[in-house]
């Protein structure tokens, strides 16, 4: 995750705009590449567009006497949150030349300045307090008020004050963004075929974005396995996340190459490299239509044993490639874009839509729909801001999430129910409980679902004599430790590798600078992952793994090891797990993961991992 020093020197390399700030200088006509995590396979060549670039949408708001409070609380988190930000960017410019470094490193001192007690924020305050102006109109204007000051002085550097009005004008931006929190909803103006460039993209945001518009996504934020990563393979969208450096190296209208299977952007590309990208695209699709080929043949192994790969739904517009993949149902049917973007909760009625539309489009395939997870990086204002407001608390990712949010506002959970049962007579259909931590939640949770159904019966609603089944999500190190408990309350398991990685080993799933020590092979995460299996195994209970280790087909030969042969995962992963099945033997899998498992040391695991693929033939 590094800018390559030794820059090739590309005399053909565009000059894009140019300004103050950090994304606005520290660039160079010369090609070079940035390095992140991989996280959607494709290629991507095309213009970038820095969305740091971007005025944040701040319609003018004016605020009654009573929420100046509110509003000065509102700007104290926006200058909080602008500071954490540009703490980062200057921790990371050790990876840019030194050239960008002399640069940047003084200016972010002085957005970090201008975020102290500064005159922006003494008289952003005050507009709040005597005008009852909402924060962001006051930070607008007062920086506005400023810059023109700043111009207006007798000073013959004037491309010095413009600069400095520049400088202003840019951490006005910022907390305007931060302000809003709505710094992707204007992307309908991004010129087709754009590689899309940010700090850092939310998984609200990814949903918006058009994959027939958006060549590529590369952001400095992020890890492999956070919702952002997943919503953008969801959409097929190549990407790359956790690219450090890359909003200084990179500038709005620049040419680049995005490799979402490397991980590499190649900014202001020469001949050589663009040729090199053009090839890399081409041989993308010619590897596509070979895998399509896979989607008729069954998922089944050398020794005649059958896989079930299923698919993860994020978002309606999959259904089509979920169709065309080969999948055998959806395994993890993610409702949380029903409640993304948007102001207020989707109603029993919304949902039936929703759920018969993909019950329809499945055929008569198994759907799975886990009811709603909101929590950690999922923001949504409907909950946040609804009827009845959500606090999330100061560790979101231990607070008030999934089951433990629904059981305690069961209005969400009785609509999801009744919203499910009423489809149910349309096509298979399990409901799945996310986090769940013990046994009780499980048994708690039943009860109100039994209570839906016998309130729709007496109203006369046709519902199957057996109801849907009911699963848990082992997703946390407690949940896969009482698996045993839990099994006897639950009728299956889905096992959420992402999660259980994340909170096994106390690293955010989506926070790049601690993306090193995310490993779903840690020896921790998999002794939890056999644990959970066995305790379902025993009582003959269903069990799938629908974490993003399931879509890796390296990965396939332990956890069929393991005992698993169920895997749901991004519809595009599916022929090429599939694929991976077909050349497997049973046997061999379970003697390999008898020896993954004797391993304490997670590198020893990753050797072996990889040693296997490499040594497994490939047989379509
Ligand atoms: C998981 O945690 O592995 C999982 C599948 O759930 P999500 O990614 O939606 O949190
Ligand atoms: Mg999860």
């Amino acid at each position: 995750m590094k800018t390559e020093k030794a820059e090739r020197q590309d005399e053909k390399g565009t000059e894009g705009s140019r300004g103050a700030g950090p994304g606005r200088t520290g660039r160079r006509a010369r090609e070079a590449v940035v390095r992140g995590i991989p996280v959607s396979a494709g290629i991507a060549i095309g213009p970038i567009y820095d969305t740091t670039d971007v005025p944040a949408e701040a319609p003018r708001r004016n605020i009654a006497p009573g929420e100046v409070e509110a509003e000065r609380q509102r700007l104290a988190e926006a200058v909080a949150l602008s500071r954490k930000q540009l703490g980062k960017l200057k921790n990371r410019l050790g990876v840019l030349p030194e050239e960008a470094q002399e640069e940047l490193a003084p200016l972010l001192d002085a957005y970090v300045l201008m975020l102290g007690n500064s005159r922006l924020l003494r008289g952003a305050r005050k507009r709040i307090e005597q005008e009852l102006t909402a924060a962001e109109t006051a930070v607008q204007d007062e920086a506005e008020a400023i810059a023109a000051a700043i111009l207006a002085a007798r000073d013959d550097d004037r491309a010095g004050l413009r600069r400095r009005a520049d400088e202003v004008r840019e951490i006005a931006r910022r907390l305007t963004r931060n302000l809003t929190a709505t710094p992707f909803r204007s992307l309908k103006e991004v010129p087709a075929g754009s590689i899309l460039v940010a700090e850092e993209l939310t998984p609200a945001d990814a949903a918006l974005l058009d994959p027939s518009r958006i060549a590529g996504v590369a952001t400095e934020e992020g890890g492999a396995d956070g919702h952002t990563a997943i919503m953008l393979r969801a959409l097929g969208i190549p990407a790359v996340l956790g690219a450090q450096g890359l909003t200084e190296s990179a500038a709005r209208g620049d040419m680049a190459v995005l490799d979402g299977s490397a991980g590499t952007i190649v900014l202001r590309p020469g001949e050589k490299a663009l040729a090199e990208g053009r090839e890399a695209l081409a041989a993308f699709a010619r590897e596509r239509a070979r895998l399509g080929k896979l989607r008729r043949l069954p998922a089944v192994t050398t020794d005649g044993e059958e896989v079930e790969l299923q698919a993860n739904l994020e978002i309606p517009a999959e259904l089509p490639l979920i169709q065309q993949s080969g999948a055998q149902g959806i395994g993890l049917l993610r409702t949380e874009f029903l409640f993304m973007n948007r102001e207020d909760l989707p109603d029993e009625e919304a949902q039936v839509g929703a759920y018969a539309q993909v019950l329809e489009a499945m055929g008569g395939a198994p759907v799975t729909i886990r009811v709603l997870d909101w929590g950690g990086e999922k923001d949504m204002q409907a909950l946040a801001e609804g009827i009845e407001p959500v606090h999330a608390g100061p560790n979101p990712a231990l607070g008030l999430r999934g089951i433990r949010l629904l059981l305690k506002r069961p209005e969400l959970l009785e609509a999801q129910f009744a919203a499910i049962l009423r489809v149910a007579e349309r096509g298979p259909v399990r409901i799945l409980l996310p986090l769940v931590t013990t046994p009780e939640e499980v048994k708690q949770t039943r009860e109100i679902y039994e209570r839906v159904a016998r309130r729709l019966r007496r109203r006369g609603v046709a519902l199957p004599d057996k109801l849907p089944e009911i699963g848990a999500m082992i997703e946390t190190p407690g949940a896969a430790l009482a698996a045993d408990a839990i099994a006897l309350e639950a009728d299956f398991f889905a096992i959420g590798t992402n999660d259980l990685a994340m909170y096994t080993l106390a690293v955010d799933r989506g926070e790049a600078e601690v993306a090193h020590l995310y490993d779903p092979l840690h020896p921790a995460v998999l002794r939890l992952v056999q644990f959970a299996t066995e305790a379902a195994l025993r009582l003959r209970m269903p069990v799938s793994v629908c974490g993003e280790m399931a879509g890796n087909p390296r990965l396939v030969p332990l956890l069929l090891g393991l005992g698993i042969r169920c895997l749901s995962m991004n519809a595009s992963a599916i022929p090429r797990v599939k694929q991976a099945v077909r050349a497997l033997d049973i046997a061999d899998c379970a003697r390999f993961a008898r020896r993954v498992m004797e391993q304490s040391d997670p590198a020893r695991i990753h050797e072996l991992v990889l040693g296997f693929a490499e040594g497994a033939p490939e047989k379509a």
